[in-house]
């Protein structure tokens, strides 16, 4: 095998079993650990190009797991994690993981998602693109200029500096307190109604129809995303 590297840490093996079935053939490498510690020793001598990690483990949690993991690697790491645990999520992607999928997924949602860590992963070497479009939404980061269908449209700093972020890690979900840290500073944690205000006026500004967004996605508990679209 030659496809990119994935190491999936989970203790269930179920979804092992499901995780490993779903990878055949699509031309991911896998390799299998059940416990934090097997996890941690494999992301050493393997290295993964990507890491797939159940929150929940025998021997301890995800998130100390992916503390400990960002101390030295740079490898997206995308969560799964059950149904219903919004604050581990948080912490989870706060601690330095790329993404989640909630229990059950679906393996072309799941492929995805590990698609789109690993461009991310390989843009992240390279030079910023300056011009990124959205469907018909276009961000140019050098000029500061925001367009819908070639028209420009205007946004206040704050609306821009949201855009400007989310569009850095777009397909990827980040949290209220990432998000709030980045446009409003540190002291604003807490204060997820002025997100909700500015996702409602981006949304007036560059969906179809704001009241069913298909670029600025909710992610319910945990934060927004804006979606990958060519
Ligand atoms: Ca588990």
């Amino acid at each position: 095998m030659t496809g990119p590297r994935v190491l999936l840490i989970e203790d269930e093996p179920q979804m092992r079993r499901f995780l490993r079935a779903s990878l055949e053939g699509t031309g991911f490498s896998l390799i299998e650990a059940s416990t934090a510690a097997e996890g941690r020793s494999l992301a050493g001598s393997y290295n993964p190009e990507l890491v797939l990690l159940d929150l929940g483990l025998p021997d301890g949690d995800g998130i100390t797991l992916t503390k400990a993991l960002r101390e030295w690697a740079r490898m997206p790491i995308i969560v799964i994690s059950a149904q219903g645990r919004e604050a581990n999520k948080v912490q989870a992607l706060d601690a330095g993981a790329d993404d989640y999928l909630t229990k059950p997924f679906g393996v072309s949602e799941l492929l995805a998602r590990m698609r789109v860590a690993l461009r991310h992963a390989a843009a992240a070497g390279g030079a910023p693109e300056p011009v990124r479009s959205f469907g018909d939404v276009e961000l140019d980061l050098q000029r500061r200029v925001v367009t819908k269908a070639h028209v420009e449209v205007h946004l206040t700093p704050n609306e821009y500096r949201l855009l400007v972020v989310l569009a850095q890690h777009a397909g990827k979900v980040l949290t209220h307190g990432h998000l709030l840290k980045e446009v409003w500073g540190p002291g604003s944690a807490q204060q997820t109604h002025y997100l909700r205000v500015y996702m409602a006026q981006l949304r007036q500004k560059l969906e179809d129809d704001p009241a069913r967004p298909k670029l600025l996605i909710t992610e319910p508990g945990v934060g927004y995303r804006l979606k990958d679209v060519a």
